[in-house]
C-alpha cells in the first residue's frame, strides 16, 4: 500500500499479518522499517515491492524497532542479500543470542514463544545505545532510544519533504475508526518496564510528529502531537 509519495506499507495488519513493515524510497534505493514475523511476511513484502515497481531498487538498510519476532523475524534473510541492519543495542544482543532458543534465558524476544516465532539469529550491523542520527542517502534519520516495551526499543524519525514521520514500533501505534486510539506498548513482553516506558513516552512529547507509523494498527498520517500526549497520559493512568 502506498501511503505517501515516498512511504509504502509492505506487510502488516492491513494484509492480515502481524507486524507492520514499511518501505521508504530514497535516491539510491529502499530503506525498510522492520521485517515482519519469521517466514510469513517475506512473500507479502516481496509481492508488494513488485506490485509498486520497487523491485529494481536495492534495499540498503533495515531499521529494526525492537527485538520481537513479529518485527525482526526475517532479518537474516535480508542480511544475506546485503542489507545493513540497525537496531537498539540491548535487543540486538538478544537477536544474536537467540540461536540458543532458550525462552528462560531470552524471555524478551520469546515473549510469544511458539515454533513459528523462532527465527534465525543474526548480528546487527549498527547497534544503537544512545540517541543518535543516521545518514542514509539524502535522509538524516534521528534515532531515539525508547526503552520500556523492550529494553532496546528505538523510535526512528525520518524527515521527508519537510514532514517528520515517526516509526514507533510497539512503543506506540494507532487503532480505531479514526486511528485516534493509542495502542500502548505496555504488554506482550516479559521484560516490559513501566517506569522506563513512561519516561520514553515523555521523551516523545512535544516533538510534533506529522505522522505516527506504528508497529501494529493503522498508519496515522496527521499531525499527532496531541495523540502522543493522550497516549502518555493513558500510560501514566494505567500505571497509577
Ligand atoms: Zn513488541
Ligand atoms: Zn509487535
Amino acid at each position: 500500500m502506498k501511503i505517501t509519495e515516498k512511504i509504502y506499507l509492505l506487510s502488516g495488519m492491513s494484509y492480515g499479518l502481524l507486524g507492520n513493515v514499511y518501505g521508504i524510497v530514497h535516491r539510491d534505493g529502499l530503506i525498510m522499517v522492520d521485517c515482519g514475523r519469521p517466514k510469513e511476511a517475506i512473500p507479502m513484502i516481496e509481492r508488494n515491492i513488485k506490485l509498486w515497481g520497487l523491485d529494481g531498487l536495492p534495499i540498503t538498510a533495515l531499521l529494526i524497532t525492537h527485538g520481537h519476532p513479529d518485527h525482526c523475524g526475517n532479518g537474516k534473510y535480508f542480511q544475506q542479500k546485503g542489507v545493513k541492519i540497525i537496531a537498539g543495542q540491548k535487543d540486538a544482543d538478544q537477536i544474536l543470542r537467540l540461536g540458543d532458543y532458550d525462552p528462560n534465558i531470552f524471555p524478551c524476544v520469546l515473549h510469544d514463544f511458539e515454533p513459528d516465532c523462532l527465527f534465525e539469529p543474526y548480528e546487527t550491523d549498527i547497534k544503537v545505545s544512545e540517541d543518535t542520527h543516521l545518514s542514509i542517502c539524502e535522509y538524516d534519520i534521528e534515532v531515539l532510544t525508547t526503552p520500556g516495551h523492550t529494553q532496546g526499543s528505538v523510535v526512528y524519525i525520518v524527515t521527508i519533504d519537510g514532514k517528520r514521520y515517526f516509526f514507533t514500533g510497539d512503543t506506540l501505534s494507532a487503532e480505531g475508526s479514526r486511528a485516534h486510539t493509542p495502542i500502548l506498548g505496555t504488554s506482550a513482553s516479559v521484560d516490559y518496564c513501566g517506569k522506563s516506558y513512561i519516561e520514553s513516552m515523555q521523551k516523545l512529547l512535544n516533538r510534533y510528529p506529522d505522522a505516527i507509523l506504528g508497529g501494529h494498527g493503522f498508519p496515522r498520517l496527521v499531525p499527532s502531537n496531541a495523540f502522543v500526549a493522550q497516549a502518555c497520559m493513558k500510560a501514566m493512568k494505567e500505571r497509577s
